[in-house]
């Protein structure tokens, strides 16, 4: 889909609610709140952008809203530009989580609080809280899904696995995908899950950019070398973009036939077109992470800090950028499938059934 038709299809997904008109300068007292959020390739981002601005024009902020294209380079100048423009706080979901560090210290200089959102930060003390999921948490669904519908736990298999990760430059790539092996790795030591690609380090399973298309040509190129024999029983996708380009590959390589049914394979934000490919029987499962609620919770973060007041966080352990431990308040994913879509997304008010038809 073209960007214009897609920013229609997501003008209710997982949006905090209706309205969202300008705030008026006049309840705007808490200044201009700078947004960079990543990319508008992905539609979770698009979301994140719309319900952070709305939730702080709720809290009487204005807003600028920038996204990056996925190109580091970009994102550091929009940062840049943001604080020449004097504004109040900054929200960053960062591209490459290591190129910040010296826009951040501009920031820092002129007393602007940073809030990382969705992905940690790394290196540089400037950076005040980190609002996200328990990350480690995704990868343990996305990886118990496929083994729980393998059967393995009861004895089946063995199977044939594929392995996909995330961008290389995420600091969440490698929870998710420790996440993951922390279910897997049993199972693969035990032989009953082969990675018949032999392709299991994380270095050599990375996607540039959580590029579907990289992906789709990952998962050819595995299909030709080593599947001349035997069939993929199972592909960990970290995310649903990823999940679309493998699922292309598998399809036109003949899964997804009568005689030749495609693997189990997980996902992750539950974006639109994967969970109608979840409906139709093909992406098997997604996982789930309210947008609104991380909206929420990142844009108290901004409020707090401006007032003179300490945000809630529940977690001042685990994610250590390499210079400081970052506290975090960090929410639940939940695992969605067939099964459950219509509770979880649908009743939960994320997506409307006429968007999921
Ligand atoms: C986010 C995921 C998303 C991925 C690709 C990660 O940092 O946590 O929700 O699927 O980036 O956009």
């Amino acid at each position: 889909a073209g960007a214009a038709s897609l920013a229609l299809t997501l003008t209710a997904c997982g949006q905090s609610g209706e309205g969202g008109s300008e705030a008026s300068s006049d309840s705007a007292k808490g200044g201009t709140i700078g947004i960079a959020m990543p990319t508008k390739s992905s539609e979770r981002w698009i979301t994140d952008g719309a319900n952070v601005e709305k939730d702080l024009k709720a809290k009487g902020y204005k807003t600028k809203l920038v996204f990056g294209e996925d190109d580091p380079d970009q994102q550091v100048s929009q940062i840049e530009n943001l604080i020449t423009q004097g504004v109040k706080a900054l929200i960053v979901a960062a591209i490459d989580n290591k190129s910040l560090n010296n826009v951040l210290q501009q920031a820092a200089d002129a007393k602007i609080p940073v809030i990382s959102y969705d992905r940690l930060i790394l290196g540089t003390k400037n950076v005040d809280y980190y609002a996200s999921f328990d990350n480690e948490k995704v990868g343990q669904l996305q990886a118990g899904y496929l083994v729980e519908k393998l059967g393995l736990a009861s004895g089946k298999g063995p199977f044939n696995i594929e392995l996909f990760a995330g961008s290389n430059d995420d600091n969440n790539t490698k929870y998710f995908f420790n996440g993951a092996m922390s279910v897997l790795q049993p199972y693969i030591d035990s032989k009953k899950l082969v990675v018949k690609s032999g392709q299991t380090a994380l270095t050599k399973v990375t996607t540039l950019r959580w590029d579907g298309a990289t992906a789709q040509k990952r998962m050819e190129d595995i299909l030709t070398s080593t599947y001349t024999s035997g069939r993929v029983d199972a592909v960990l996708s970290p995310y649903d973009g990823i999940s679309i380009g493998i699922l292309a590959a598998l399809k036109s390589d003949g899964y997804g036939a009568k005689n030749k049914p495609l693997p189990v394979i997980s996902g992750q934000d539950a974006e639109l077109a994967s969970v109608k490919s979840i409906i139709a029987g093909e992406q098997s499962m997604t996982v789930y992470k309210d947008l609104r609620k991380l909206a929420q919770v990142a844009t108290d973060m901004v409020d707090a800090s401006l007032n003179g007041k300490k945000p809630e966080i529940n977690d001042t352990k685990s994610y250590d950028n390499g210079t400081k431990v970052v506290p975090a308040f960090l929410l639940q994913p939940v695992s969605v499938d067939k099964s459950n879509y219509e509770k979880e997304l649908v009743q939960g008010g994320y997506y409307t059934a006429d968007q999921l038809k």
